[in-house]
């Protein structure tokens, strides 16, 4: 669903990506690892429209999409949950999720999906988003995301902050996130939990990718020498 080829990306004269292949297919979860700087951010940030790529570097069903503004790429269907959740602070927890829908995609995500999914939000419909606990704020960010009915969600750092019985209950949703088809993107910074939710991860070293596979084919020496460069 997802093609990039060849991926290099600038800040300024600075380079931060040389050359990243990266695939991923329909209702699969793909982890993104790696330590700070080695460019994971950049990554999203190209995919999404808000970094200059070539537009054959990144292939979205069939199309070059590569350097092509965000409201566009929002609009094809790659939609993203923020690192630090950037949530409305004055709209509740509901008009949060509506603002999600602007991109009117048409597909199976609305309200009442996003409660089903997440049945503490529909509690709070009516609460300041800034009144929820992280985790629930978290959620509102995912759930906002998916009422553009994207076709592939992309997750940067969802268990920042949060203890790990929330990260838990929030990854617990994948499931029912990508039954339909929908692909997701997750930059984890907890090796242990990116290996678990996904199906393939990906290391990124200095702007390279050092290390890809299937998460349960991959052993933990291969992933400590790709992260750390041992
Ligand atoms: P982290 O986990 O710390 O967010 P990361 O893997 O997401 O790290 P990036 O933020 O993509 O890494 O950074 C990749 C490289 O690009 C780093 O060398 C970083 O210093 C540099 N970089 C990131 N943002 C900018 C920017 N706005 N201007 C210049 N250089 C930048």
């Amino acid at each position: 669903m997802l093609s990039v080829k060849k991926l290099e990306a600038f800040y300024g004269d600075f380079q931060a990506l040389f050359g990243i292949d990266f695939e991923i297919g329909e209702s699969e979860t793909v982890s993104i690892i790696g330590s700070n700087g080695a460019g994971k951010s950049t990554f999203l940030k190209t995919v999404c429209g808000q970094l200059k790529a070539a537009p054959s570097a990144i292939i979205f069903a069939g199309e070059p999409i590569g350097g092509k503004p965000a409201n566009e790429i929002v609009a094809k269907g790659i939609a993203m949950v923020p690192e630090g959740r950037r949530l409305f602070r004055s709209l509740t927890v509901e008009e949060n999720l509506l603002m999600g829908g602007f991109a009117k995609r048409s597909g199976p995500w609305n309200l009442k999906r996003v409660y089903q999914l997440f049945p503490a939000l529909e509690e709070k419909r009516n609460n300041l988003s800034t009144a929820l606990s992280g985790g629930q704020q978290q959620m509102v960010a995912i759930g906002r995301a998916l009422m553009a009915n994207p076709k592939i969600l992309i997750c940067d750092e969802v268990s920042l902050g949060l203890a790990p019985i929330v990260v838990k209950g929030i990854y617990d949703a994948l499931p029912k996130i990508t039954s339909d088809g929908l692909a997701v993107i997750i930059v984890e910074q907890d090796i242990d939990t990116a290996m678990r939710v996904s199906d393939r991860v990906y290391c990124f070293m200095h702007g390279r990718v050092s290390l890809k596979g299937r998460s349960a084919d991959l052993t933990k020496n291969q992933i400590s020498d790709a992260y750390f460069g041992i």
